[in-house]
């Protein structure tokens, strides 16, 4: 029967694990997982979700884009299983721009990140894609590749004045820059 997952928390130490690599994509029991985790991310209406996040110490994601208001020109991406992800090159190039974490409720960060991946990864169909994001999509990427290995977006920030609570970014941010995204990955 279909069951919902819960969200670790940080400070639940299966957060700070390294996760293992997929070894059967095929499997049925994986395929069964990667069905029911994309259901879990489109009921959540989330733009991504890692399986470490779920309490599943294995190395795959899920992601997804459309616009919003800080990223006009994001894809339209529906919600895609990465398996076993590989960053094969980074850009010099990095960006701030604020992130949010099912996994950190309640707290936002103005977080760097690369404006430029390549990356390679493994689709739910045993498909392999090798693939540059630029922008919003490099930022989902990054951040559920940081959770395979055991890290959160606070992790990455470059002083702790970066941290926001929710409440006060409502307040001062979201609604006083147009710009600012409201997602949390
Ligand atoms: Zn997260």
């Amino acid at each position: 029967m279909y069951r919902d997952f819960d969200i670790l928390k940080l400070g639940h130490p299966h957060l700070r694990l390294t996760a293992e690599a997929v070894n059967d994509v095929a499997s049925d029991d994986n395929q069964v997982l990667f069905k029911r985790l994309l259901a879990f991310v489109i009921a959540q209406q989330g733009m991504g979700i890692a399986a470490p996040q779920v309490d599943i110490s294995q190395r795959f994601f899920m992601m997804s884009s459309h616009p919003n208001s800080r990223y006009p020109h994001a894809p339209l991406m529906q919600p895609t299983v990465v398996i076993n992800p590989e960053i094969l090159w980074m850009s010099d190039h990095q960006q701030k721009e604020w992130e949010g974490c099912l996994s950190v409720p309640g707290v936002r960060a103005l977080v760097p990140r690369h404006t430029e991946i390549d990356v390679r990864y493994t689709l739910a169909t045993n498909d392999i894609v090798q693939i540059r994001y630029s922008g919003f999509l490099a930022r989902v990427f990054q951040h559920e590749y940081d959770h395979l290995n055991g890290l959160v977006f606070l992790d990455r920030i470059e002083t702790s004045h970066d941290i926001m609570v929710e409440d006060e970014w409502q307040k001062r941010i979201a609604n006083h820059d147009q710009h600012a995204s409201n997602i949390a990955f």
